[in-house]
């Protein structure tokens, strides 16, 4: 593929079998350039017809792709790898393009989904079984991991390029073949992707992708041939593919939202503490499942940190992400800005104290960008619902407290638990903070704790419905089911049945 060669066309398509198609749905959508307000591309929507067409595509390339040895399997990820780093400007451009994050932040973003491709391409390594010899007299025991058959991918649209990449690299590798469902506001970054796996030598049919909404969604969740199911995106929705997929005996790993919280301690840094809560709350817009949404400020931090986090929020440079100046972009759609400005509302209501209000923000020569600024509030309750719900945009609250059991009791009564950070000098605190709180991924002075590519990502509570995270050996674990072989080549003297439980001699 030559760069550029993705814009040869206007409208967005499915990936089945090995080339770029239409698809059998009459349904398009409109994909936004949030900068600009402007329709970017024409999504091409599937249906149920066209999940059996890639379901059927990817059950037969299941045999001989499962039977590839898994070193072969390993260098096709490598030569992806290579294509994936050849064309990461591109990739993020376009993720640019459709989300609206700062270029550089795409790039990042392209970046971590490439940490998880070099850790597929050690699946010969991952797969490696354990062996008992001599369990009983004559005989050998040993596990193997073998590959589901077609799995399932359905992802949401803060990243568009990471999350796919947390699933499809390691699960392709480990044997299976898959069909990925991008989220259909920035869905171009997926298409991008298969091809180049595709010029990396996959073979069709090994991975594919199908446009659309719940319909593309609830065909895969019933489809007899789908064996596991991972999801990335809201609590509500997740909660329903975890229960739907089970309730069709599927293996379900659904991530959900998020509320992080920041715990600042009085003896933090509290210039580090102001860059992390800025970078966390407002980078990508506060559209991240890690972003922290929650100051936690704890004695007398916060007559010393609002009027800083004031300032540096007032003065965040809002603007088209592939403006190398801007520091934020805009929201991903024009809805999803009104939904963030109206709980900015909902607070004013409940009395929280808007310390520097982010609505109204008009960037010169994008008048129709879906743009918003940074909101800050003071004395935020945890009564309050602009405490308990995701945002999910660039709104930070503060919460006073006045000491760290007060801290970790608030953090470990929220109904979510995916990211959490804690700002301290005092190794006690810190080991403490990570001992007791009941989230999946804590950051000690580290805004956004997001683990490398083998430390698998997840979060507890309702951020995660499913026992494995995503990526990691956690991943590799959930794209596999174990096999247990007894093996014993007996003597032709050996006496006949047996009839009690066999033990070992
Ligand atoms: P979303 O739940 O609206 O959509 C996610 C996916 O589900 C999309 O592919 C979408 O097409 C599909 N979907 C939406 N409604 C559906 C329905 N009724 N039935 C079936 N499928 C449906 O999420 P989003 O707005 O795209 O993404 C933002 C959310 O994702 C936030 O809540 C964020 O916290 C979460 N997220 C979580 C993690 C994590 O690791 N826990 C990572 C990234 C994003």
């Amino acid at each position: 593929m030559q760069a550029g060669d993705y814009n040869d066309r206007a409208d967005v398509e499915h990936f089945i079998n090995g080339a770029r198609t239409r698809g059998t749905g009459q349904r398009s959508q409109v994909v936004y350039n949030p900068a600009t307000g402007e329709e970017a591309r024409r999504l091409l929507m599937g249906e149920a017809a066209d999940v059996d067409a890639a379901v059927l595509s990817a059950k037969k390339a299941f045999p001989a792709w499962s039977n590839t040895p898994p070193i072969r399997r390993a260098r096709v990820m490598l030569r992806f790898l290579e294509l994936m780093n050849k064309h990461r400007n591109e990739l993020a451009a376009i993720i640019t393009a459709e989300h609206g994050k700062v270029f550089s932040d795409a790039q990042g973003e392209v970046a971590r989904g490439i940490d998880v491709i070099e850790f597929a391409c050690g699946i010969p390594q991952l797969l490696k079984g354990d062996y008992t010899e001599q369990v009983s007299t004559g005989m050998d025991n040993w596990t193997v991991r073998q590959a589901l058959g077609v799995v399932a991918g359905i992802t949401p649209f803060n990243f568009p390029c990471m999350v796919p990449c947390w699933m499809f690299p390691v699960a392709i590798a480990a044997g299976n073949t898959f069909i990925l469902k991008p989220s259909e506001r920035d869905p171009s970054a997926s298409l991008y992707m298969a091809m180049l796996l595709k010029e990396a030598g996959l073979p069709d049919g090994v991975f594919n992708v199908v446009q659309g909404d719940k319909a593309v969604v609830d065909a895969l969740l019933v489809h007899p041939d789908v064996k596991a199911v991972s999801f990335v995106g809201s609590t509500p929705i997740a909660r329903y593919i975890y229960e739907t997929g089970a309730h069709y005996g599927k293996r379900v790993q659904a991530l959900g939202g998020a509320k992080n919280h920041m715990v600042v301690m009085p003896d933090a840094d509290i210039d580090q503490a102001v860059d992390a809560l800025i970078g966390a709350g407002y980078g990508s817009a506060g559209e991240r499942c890690m972003a922290i949404s929650v100051a936690v400020l704890v004695g007398d931090v916060a007559d010393k940190i609002v009027p800083k986090l004031a300032e540096r929020t007032r003065s965040l440079v809002i603007g088209n992400g592939m403006d190398s100046a801007s520091e934020m972009g805009p929201i991903v759609t024009r809805q999803a800005r009104e939904r963030i400005e109206g709980y900015i509302e909902v607070g004013l209501r409940e009395g929280a104290e808007l310390v520097v209000d982010g609505r109204g923000v008009v960037v010169e020569g994008y008048e129709n960008g879906f743009f918003t600024g940074g909101t800050l509030f003071d004395h935020v309750t945890p009564s309050m619902q602009i405490y308990k719900d995701e945002i999910f945009g660039p709104v930070l609250s503060c919460v006073r407290v006045k000491d760290f059991s007060e801290a970790v009791n608030l953090i470990n009564e929220h109904e979510f638990g995916n990211g959490v950070a804690c700002y301290t000098r005092d190794g006690n605190v810190a080991r403490e903070f990570g001992r007791r709180i009941e989230v999946g991924m804590v950051g000690i002075n580290v805004p956004i704790p997001v683990p490398m590519a083998w430390h698998g990502f997840g979060g507890w509570k309702s951020s995660l419905f499913g026992d494995m995270h995503a990526y990691g050996e956690e991943g590799v674990r959930f794209y596999t089911k174990q096999k247990s072989i007894m093996q014993r080549w007996p003597e032709s003297t050996e006496k006949g049945a047996e009839f009690a439980m066999p033990t070992s001699k």
